[in-house]
């Protein structure tokens, strides 16, 4: 079959590296390099990236480490020992401890909330922040796991997400960092695409798509199907199909490069920022591969959710917990970078996300379409499972 695959992001590579084993392959990419938001910016000697933390949330056992090995990609991906840590009145603890951290006050409404959560006895319509209320000290920790993992505050993230994600946090545990960073993963995709003779053609923005019974048009070109990795609002602009019924919201944030000699971090681990005004949480991933920094220095990343529209004046509130975090630390401040409108973090924030089966030969493919529970790229590869496992029956 001839497959037509629109963007070059990860979710189209997916597509692309495990269709093109088997049909002609075609990918589209507007901009002028592959991965769209999940690859690296060489930087004054760091690997900044397009847009992720170059973290991948279930590491090596999730949804995206399983589709990777299934298409024959040999990227290696760290996982992190400990998961994470937060950080509450400038200490750090470790994730699991945060039970010993709440006030004597919350200790019995933790025990509850614990309990309700391991048992599934929660209300599925309420929020993660609603759910919390009864502890401040987990509604601190929460809030800064949902902003950095989903770039939602906890009262903007329903319950049903966290219920999902519990379940796909205790089947695969937490995150890691692929050796290479972003592009060690969009790498081996490409070289399986380029392998298989499938083509990826760059600097080449689609602007028509056209779907009838069995055959479909990318530009005037005939394909058997055709594979959207575009946002679902713009590819239901260009297309001559309505599918959208409600409109995904997007989810916004601002991520801070910083260059420090000091270590931060722990290997692939996560700290949460809960005692930060916006930022949510700070990794160093050179830890894990130190080519990501420049020679005798770690890249720290910072993430916070984006929560009112002036960008400017949230930077602002960036900068000044950036200075309390690194308060006795030589460090630089190497990049500061916005995600809104068309580059968004998520096309559709967790919860209003669409289904990516529009028809049999017209899908959508990335992070406005994950699965329930589907943490950002773990939620881009539930989308292109879904797809494939579509086409092939
Ligand atoms: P994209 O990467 O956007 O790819 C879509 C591609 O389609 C783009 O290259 C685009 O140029 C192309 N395209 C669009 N329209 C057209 C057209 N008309 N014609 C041709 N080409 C077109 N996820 C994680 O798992 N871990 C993290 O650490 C993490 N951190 C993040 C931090 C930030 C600040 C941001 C912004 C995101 C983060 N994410 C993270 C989310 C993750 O980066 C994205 O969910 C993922 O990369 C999206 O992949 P995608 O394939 O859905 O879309």
């Amino acid at each position: 079959m001839r497959i037509g695959i629109i963007g070059a992001g990860l979710g189209g590579l997916l597509c692309g590296a495990e269709l093109s084993k088997t049909h002609d392959v075609t990918i589209y990419e507007r901009l002028p390099f592959i991965g769209g938001r999940f690859t690296n910016i060489p930087y004054k000697g760091f690997q900044i990236t397009t847009g992720a933390l170059h973290m991948i949330p279930h590491g090596n056992d999730g949804y995206l480490a399983q589709a990777l090995k299934n298409i024959g990609s040999n990227v290696k991906i760290v996982n992190a020992e400990p998961e994470g840590y937060f950080r509450l009145n400038g200490k750090n603890h470790i994730y699991k401890d945060l039970f010993k951290t709440v006030t004597t006050k919350e200790k019995l409404n933790a025990l509850k909330l614990a309990a309700n959560l391991k048992f599934g006895r929660v209300d599925k319509n309420i929020s993660f922040g609603e759910f919390l209320e009864g502890c401040p000290t987990a509604l601190l920790v929460g809030n800064s796991f949902t902003g950095w993992a989903l770039s939602l505050n906890a009262y903007e993230t329903p319950m049903s997400e966290i219920l999902e994600i519990q379940k796909l946090h205790s089947k695969f545990g937490g995150p890691g960092i692929p050796i290479g960073g972003c592009k060690g993963v969009i790498d081996s995709l490409v070289e399986i695409i380029n392998k298989n003779n499938g083509k990826i053609l760059l600097n080449h923005e689609v602007s028509k798509i056209e779907i009838e019974e069995n055959k479909g048009y990318i530009d005037s070109k005939e394909f058997d199907i055709i594979i959207s990795n575009a946002s679902p609002t713009e590819t239901e602009k260009m297309s001559n199909i309505n599918f959208i019924q409600k409109k995904p919201v997007p989810s916004k944030g601002i991520k801070v490069n910083v260059a420090t000699k000091s270590n931060m971090v722990n290997g692939a681990s996560v700290i949460f920022t809960a005692d930060s005004e916006r930022i949510n949480g700070l990794n160093q991933p050179s830890n894990v591969d130190k080519s990501l920094a420049k020679e005798g220095h770690n890249l720290i990343m910072l993430h916070a959710t984006q929560l009112k529209s002036n960008t400017k004046s949230e930077i602002d509130i960036v900068l000044e917990d950036i200075e309390n975090l690194f308060i006795d630390k030589d460090y630089e401040i190497l990049s500061i970078q916005s995600y809104n409108n068309g580059w968004p973090v998520n096309h559709a924030s967790n919860g209003t996300d669409l289904n990516p089966i529009i028809k049999d030969n017209f899908f959508l493919v990335g992070d406005g379409v994950k699965g329930v529970g589907g943490i950002e790229v773990e939620g881009v590869a539930m989308s292109a499972i879904k797809v494939l496992e579509h086409i092939k029956t």
